[in-house]
């Protein structure tokens, strides 16, 4: 009896534990709603039921990884008027210029245009408004553990790597100084809850290689064309470059434009993208939902979620909105 029992268990808790389908991440946090980065963003996107919490990633100057979605942190923050003069020759003022102590002394507040003073999402936060603090990668770490602890549930992280070749310009090793943290918090295995992600392939190369990464990665893809360095985003969506990927990665992270396509809902047409990565088992991973900047080809974000979920097939989704996408 039990010959037979304990299979069907094995199965069953394999069942259990296996993610689910599609994966809900949180973009920047539940950023449609709070500004983007802050730990109230990513705890709003926790208690929404998001399965897996993004970071961007970049480095301070006395080499910290902080998050903020750009090298410059003139969008997101008051810097310019706590540090006049801090900017380089191009006007603006980057992270990897400030130390942790200096950077935690800013407002982070919701995305603006710096010329401007306006807001990059007007029906948002309002800019300006609310006390809230950078962040390190550390403290969301433990912040979203702590959670998992306090909650019993296992919401995942899922950082970006931003600029790795610019870091490298500027003397800097940005994944070198991140995968020790994130080994140190158990997340360098097939089965951890961590994705790592880069629009870089010779990073994606390096991580893989000399770094040795066990963990799951993601090959973000900008759409058609030449990437960064050696990144040609047009050859890895063939068949033939996605079978490379296949070797070195575990997805894909495509926008959404390169999943479904069509100037109205009317001329809708799903690409075969995400299928022809499934074939040569990539997940994908598309960005960004948001229910304020809709594509052309859909009416609403219900029927946007349909034709992801239901006719591209894709295995996650990035979203601001992360209710929206859980209900
Ligand atoms: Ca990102």
């Amino acid at each position: 009896m039990l010959r037979f029992l304990f299979p069907l268990l094995l199965s069953l808790a394999a069942l259990t534990a296996a993610e689910p389908r599609p994966l809900i991440i949180a973009h920047r946090g539940a950023s449609g709603y709070l500004p983007e980065h802050t730990l109230a963003a990513k705890a709003l996107a926790y208690g929404q039921g998001a399965d897996y919490l993004e970071q961007d990633v970049v480095l301070s100057k006395d080499g910290v990884p902080v998050i903020f979605h750009d090298t410059h942190i003139d969008t997101t923050t008051d810097v310019a008027k706590k540090f006049p003069g801090h900017q380089r020759a191009d006007g603006r003022f980057y992270a990897l210029d400030f130390t942790v102590a200096e950077l935690k002394q800013l407002n982070v507040t919701e995305r603006f245009n710096p010329k401007t003073g306006k807001a990059a999402f007007p029906r948002r936060f309002p800019v300006g408004v609310g006390s809230f603090s950078v962040v390190t990668l550390e403290e969301e770490i433990q912040f979203i553990q702590q959670l998992n602890r306090s909650t019993g549930r296992s919401v995942g992280i899922y950082p970006e790597l931003k600029a790795p070749a610019w870091h490298h310009k500027e003397g800097r090793d940005l994944a070198g100084t991140v995968l020790p943290i994130l080994r140190r918090y158990g997340y360098d295995a097939k089965d951890a809850a961590c994705f790592v992600q880069c629009f870089e392939l010779a990073e994606i190369k390096r991580l893989r290689g000399e770094l040795a990464w066990k963990g799951k990665l993601i090959m973000l893809l900008g759409g058609k064309g030449q990437g960064p360095g050696d990144t040609d985003f047009t050859y890895l969506q063939t068949d033939a470059g996605l079978a490379d990927l296949a070797k070195l990665v575990d997805g894909i992270g495509p926008p959404i434009s390169s999943v479904v396509t069509g100037k109205s809902p009317a001329e809708r047409k799903v690409t075969d993208l995400a299928a022809r990565a499934h074939k040569v088992g990539l997940a994908s991973h598309p960005y960004t939902l948001r229910a304020d900047e809709l594509p052309k080809c859909v009416t609403s974000v219900d029927e946007l979620l349909r034709v992801l979920f239901d006719e591209a097939k894709v295995d996650g989704l990035f979203t601001d909105f992360p209710d929206l996408c859980k209900r």
